[in-house]
């Protein structure tokens, strides 16, 4: 299966090449750029990345590797560190100024490794099986190394621009208890960073029989607003049970949250994810994805996904879910306190304040009290569908992934863009594409990390159609 892919992906190859040509007759001539030749730097400079240990902590090491590579290029750049071992990077091409400027930024951290757990040097970037391995082959390296092949390109070429690009490296994505990486630049740098739109991790694209066959482009992201619940009741001796005891009410009340069935919702970037998965998935999932749409079925359709789709699920509603529990110093001891620590995860429209008025309803217990944690990211809105960065995204896939379906997705999770779409920016998540199996086996912070080398390049030239489309002047 993986000869095929190579195969695949190498006749897609002179296929993005002829496209890339027959494009160069409107655009300026200097937008025909050699892509076999640019494949051996790509790679070089990805390995050079991934062979970098840059767990969290270590980021400047990276943002040296860059500061070289781009200023010998004449590319300028400028680093901003709030603690000088994490020091994030900036560099600018500048454009006309007739188009607000465009942001291409990647984090530079990776997670932490286990060293037994892994068959190769994680930090050696080891070429085996058609693969690259090593912590960050996934997460984060592919994104950074194509936003700088990109900006390579484009100032070798001498690509006119009507946007500005900035290329931004950041710290701190994957741990920041400090606030090093994007709550450092957007509160104390923003207008280094200030654009109109924006890409970065948070997509991807899936790999079936061989071929692409949907590019997922994120472009909403659900909001962390995490609470803790907090019952009190007498203490006494365990031997005398009692009614007001605290870990009762709190029981009830976890049990009442965690099966509270919150409102279904639909925005526009679940309305069209679930659109065109029922229009490409077998008809027993696309009937329940169609029944999802229509408010007469999609009743039975969410009971549906609940049980064999959470995540999905969870894209339609805000989510409550009980992680922790804790009460209690001794078999013979009734507590006077006990809690429980809900993550809710709320959709990106969501009126917070009255979430947790009717939160408390749903427990209708005045022994708990509900405490808000504080919030990690800013509430962030959906990036928009009809942009025309969404619409170079599209036509980017078209041209490296031919038939492939485009997706928006809403992720339950959180990133760095919900500080950028805080601020008005609108955000688009990208990423490499990969089989079920790697993303199941190989996933991002997994044991093990690894990257199809067959993807790794149709994802830098993938970057590099958006960018020119949506900066390059026309
Ligand atoms: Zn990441």
């Amino acid at each position: 299966m993986l000869a095929r892919n190579r195969l695949v992906v190498g006749g897609l190859w002179l296929l993005v090449i002829a496209s890339l040509s027959l494009h160069a007759q409107g655009p300026p001539a200097g937008r025909a750029v050699d892509w076999d030749k640019l494949r051996a730097e790509t790679l070089e400079r990805y390995r050079a990345l991934v062979q970098i240990d840059s767990t969290s902590g270590h980021e400047t090491l990276v943002v040296d590797y860059l500061k070289k590579v781009l200023e010998a290029e004449g590319i300028p750049t400028k680093t901003f560190a709030l603690n000088p071992n994490r020091a994030n990077l900036v560099a600018r091409l500048k454009g006309s100024g007739t188009k607000r400027p465009l942001l291409i930024l990647a984090h530079t951290d990776v997670v932490g490794v286990q060293r037994e757990k892994w068959p190769v040097d994680p930090f050696g970037a080891v070429m085996k099986d058609g693969y690259i391995w090593g912590r960050g082959s996934k997460d984060d390296k592919p994104v950074l190394v194509a936003n700088l092949m990109t900006l390579l390109t484009l100032k070798r070429q001498g690509v006119p621009l009507d946007r500005d690009v900035i290329f931004l490296a950041e710290s701190g994505e994957e741990a920041d208890l400090e606030g090093v990486g994007i709550n450092f630049m957007v509160r104390e740098h923003f207008d280094e960073i200030d654009a109109e739109f924006a890409m970065t991790e948070g997509g991807g694209a899936d790999i079936e029989n061989g071929r692409v066959v949907r590019v997922n482009v994120g472009t909403a992201e659900k909001v962390p607003a995490r609470v803790r619940l907090v019952a009190a009741g007498t203490a006494g001796h365990g031997s005398v049970p009692r009614l007001d005891n605290a870990l009762i009410h709190l029981g009830a009340a976890v049990e009442k949250v965690g099966l509270w069935e919150t409102p279904m919702r639909l925005n526009e970037t679940t309305r069209t994810y679930f659109e065109k998965l029922a229009a490409i998935s077998p008809p027993d999932r696309a009937s329940i994805y169609k029944a999802l749409l229509d408010p007469k079925t999609a009743d039975g359709a969410q009971k549906f996904l609940r049980e064999h789709a959470p995540g999905q699920y969870s894209m339609l509603r805000t989510s409550v879910v009980p992680t922790i529990l804790k009460a209690g110093v001794g078999a013979n001891v009734i507590p006077s306190e006990a809690e429980a620590t809900l993550d809710i995860r709320a959709l990106p429209d969501e009126n917070i304040d009255a979430f947790y008025t009717e939160l408390a309803k749903v427990i209708g217990d005045s022994a708990v009290k509900v405490e808000r944690l504080p919030q990690t990211r800013p509430a962030s809105p959906a990036s928009k569908l009809g942009t025309e960065m969404y619409q170079a995204m599209e036509r980017a896939s078209k041209a490296i992934y031919p038939g492939a379906t485009v997706i928006p997705s809403m992720s339950t999770g959180a990133s760095d863009m919900a500080q950028l779409r805080a601020k008005g920016i609108q955000s688009y998540g990208v990423g490499p594409a990969s089989t079920e199996a790697d993303q199941t086996n190989y996933p991002a912070h997994g044991d093990v990390e690894r990257l199809a080398e067959s993807s790794l390049y149709p994802f830098v030239q993938y970057v590099w159609n958006v960018v020119t489309e949506v900066a390059a002047r026309k």
